[in-house]
């Protein structure tokens, strides 16, 4: 080990391991703790800076890179609860313990039965198929969609009919409406998903650093053959994946941006234009939660009108519109 690598090192990756992602925040009554204990005399958390809890990272991604771990950091695309109403609030950054090679599938094998791989499976597909289309692209999914994917044949049937081919395990069991409960608080609990003010679970920083490659290879077709899209899109400023932010109106155009990196993006360009096309940007096109949620409001209020053309009669239930309109 190299030189420098202590019991505080030990103690960080250790409380690190303890938890599925840590913010600055977090870290610092953490290292204040480490601090305290290994000088003897009290560290007050403020006077933890982000220089420190760079180095303990560093440190510890030295120690643990032989076993295929590393501690990521992402940008949170949603500000903090307490800050959504304040949409200049900077992103929170997102520090998780990530495994490097290992499928996260299999991962989960460890923790949990076939069935319920499955059905998280199952949830992903909706989130990132079912209601991830051209007209919508939600990639979240309400307590009652999850509870609706319990069993692979209800799941299959709601399916859209451009869906991947191959649900993994087709002989895998239901699991009852306690245990996907369970199996929704358990994902809230251990960091992979989260639940939104307005009741919709989305993938959490921590999924998204840990999933990145996977759902690319899973839900993106690198040869853009026949009609599927690609359902994972990337921020045109920073290039990441973007499962939250806003996009362009032109719905054959690539252009997307995070909210956080929207702001800056455009005061460099002095312009309000699509990163892609450079058509003016809407605003009020979004990625996410919100695209649900504005959806269905259009939605109610094209009640009285005469109702676009569906593809089907029973696309009405507002628990399914996000994902029925594909073909329209
Ligand atoms: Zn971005
Ligand atoms: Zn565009």
């Amino acid at each position: 080990m190299a030189d420098g690598y202590d019991d505080s090192n030990r103690a960080f990756l250790q409380a690190f391991m303890g938890r599925s992602s840590m913010t600055f925040e977090e870290a610092q009554p953490v290292l204040a703790a480490i601090f305290t204990a290994q000088k003897e005399e009290n560290v007050d958390p403020n006077d933890v800076t982000q220089e420190h809890l760079s180095s303990y990272i560093d440190a510890a991604n030295t120690a643990i890179s032989p076993f295929d771990l590393e501690i990521r950091s992402l940008l949170h695309q949603t500000p903090k609860q307490a800050d959504q109403e304040n949409n200049d609030s900077p992103p929170t950054r997102v520090y998780a313990l990530v495994n490097t090679t290992c499928d996260p599938l299999t991962q989960l094998a460890t923790t949990y039965s076939a069935d319920e791989i499955a059905f998280v499976k199952r949830l992903l597909d909706f989130m990132f198929d079912t209601n991830n289309t051209r007209i919508c692209e939600g990639m979240v999914i309400t307590p009652m969609q999850s509870l609706n994917l319990r069993s692979s044949a209800e799941a299959n049937r709601r399916r859209s009919t451009n869906a991947t081919q191959q649900t993994q395990g087709g002989a895998t069991q239901s699991l009852t409406i306690t245990q996907a409960e369970n199996m929704m608080k358990h994902l809230v609990e251990e960091g992979w998903l989260e639940k939104s003010r307005k009741d919709f679970f989305s993938l959490t920083p921590r999924a998204l650093m840990e999933l990145r490659g996977w759902l690319i290879s899973e839900y993106n077709d690198e040869m853009e053959s026949g009609r599927r899209m690609n359902r994972i899109k990337f921020c045109s400023a920073c290039k990441d994946l973007i499962t939250v932010g806003q996009r362009c109106e032109d719905r054959d155009c690539l252009g997307r941006l995070h909210d956080h990196c929207m702001r800056s993006f455009f005061r460099m360009q002095r312009a309000e234009q699509c990163p892609v096309c450079k058509k003016d940007w809407p605003g009020d096109k979004f990625v996410g939660e919100r695209a649900v949620t504005s959806a269905s409001r259009r939605q109610t209020n094209a009640r009285q009108a005469p109702a676009p053309a569906a593809p089907n009669g029973d696309a009405s239930s507002s628990e399914d519109a996000s994902g029925e309109e594909e073909e329209g």
